[in-house]
């Protein structure tokens, strides 16, 4: 992986291209961001330099793209038109720097946003190209509106994030038929590896991957361990990855270690107090018979008795915390069966 700068130069000579592989019985993605030839060699396992090749968790792409900000391309969009215009070779200079700035913000300072640094590098490009043409206004006419297609998609997608982070239903998009360009590769043959490419507008790249994390019946979810924003198999999936998973299971175990070592019998008695207790309650709220809850109340007070009674001989050592909790545990029949 080389990245890529955003420096006065010849233009590539070939189209830079964003190929997108949706593994979903994976659970990954793979991104691949270069010159067209270059990604090519790379799908077909050749190593080659290229701008971003990345694999990540699936949703990745999306969740970034979806919070990714609207403001700065324009700004970036105004600064190199202005460089096509100028008189002054110093002024030219001096906005096309501007420009290098916003785009490599844009670019880097979402992270390795895919999208993003294909669109920061496309509209270079463009800009490379446009800088031969003899009609600079003309010139700098057709390089916004490139830059204005491709970024358009952004800011467009966060309250669909939204939607899908509350499970309602997505709504589909329409795009119309300049927005419409995608080729779909099939690099390794025998595999099934469908990869999805574009080279000019970014949102026939979007819809497609969306679209295949609806097919797959996937759900928007929010890690409960590092509060990333994934996709998972239904509404119970709470960690995003092996590693979330490891850790959870890592801090329930100490949890859990915790408790056994301090045999904290204390804990236990609240514990199983509040369980009797909250039965009570869900008696009273469930409109049940005074009579019901007359004997339920009276139970609770005869568990405490008891279970203060015991806990006193725990404290004295005379009877093992383990049978005292395991005692508890047995009363909670008593009250289920009011
Ligand atoms: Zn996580």
């Amino acid at each position: 992986m080389e990245g890529y700068a955003f420096v006065t130069k010849e233009p590539l000579l070939g189209p830079v291209v964003l190929a997108l592989r949706v593994d979903v019985p994976g659970r990954k993605e793979q991104l691949w961001l270069g010159e067209e030839q270059d990604v090519e060699a790379a799908l077909r396992g050749k190593e080659r330099s290229l701008f971003l090749a990345q694999t990540r968790p699936l949703g990745a792409f999306w969740c970034e793209f979806g919070q990714t900000a609207a403001e700065g391309w324009t700004q970036a969009i105004w600064a190199l038109s202005d460089a096509l215009t100028a008189k002054k070779r110093s002024q030219r200079e001096e906005r096309e720097q501007a420009a290098a700035h916003l785009l490599s913000q844009q670019a880097e300072g979402n992270g390795t946003n895919a999208a993003a640094w294909y669109v920061a590098i496309q509209i270079w490009e463009m800009y490379l190209r446009c800088r031969r043409g003899r009609d600079s206004q003309q010139a700098a006419q057709s390089l916004r509106d490139y830059a204005q297609l491709l970024t358009l998609p952004f800011g467009q997608y966060t309250p669909e994030m939204v939607h899908w982070l509350r499970d309602k239903p997505v709504i589909p998009v329409w795009n119309d038929r300049r927005d419409g360009k995608l080729e779909v590769w099939y690099p390794q043959g025998q595999m099934l590896f469908e990869c999805a490419v574009v080279k000019e507008s970014l949102r026939p790249a979007l819809i497609y991957y969306r679209q295949r994390i609806l097919d797959a019946g996937l759900l928007m979810r929010r890690c409960s361990q590092c509060g990333r924003i994934f996709f998972g198999p239904d509404a119970r999936s709470t960690l995003c990855s092996d590693r979330c998973r490891k850790a959870s299971r890592k801090a329930a175990k100490r949890q859990f270690d915790g408790r056994a070592k301090g045999k904290d019998y204390e804990q236990a008695y609240d514990r199983e107090y509040m369980f009797w207790y909250n039965r009570i309650t869900k008696l009273k709220k469930a409109g049940a018979p005074p009579e019901q809850i007359g004997r339920a109340q009276a139970a609770l007070k005869e568990f405490r008795k008891e279970a203060l009674l015991r806990k006193q001989q725990v404290k004295e050592k005379k009877l093992p915390a383990s049978q005292f909790i395991s005692w508890m545990i047995g009363q909670e029949a008593v009250i289920e069966s009011i």
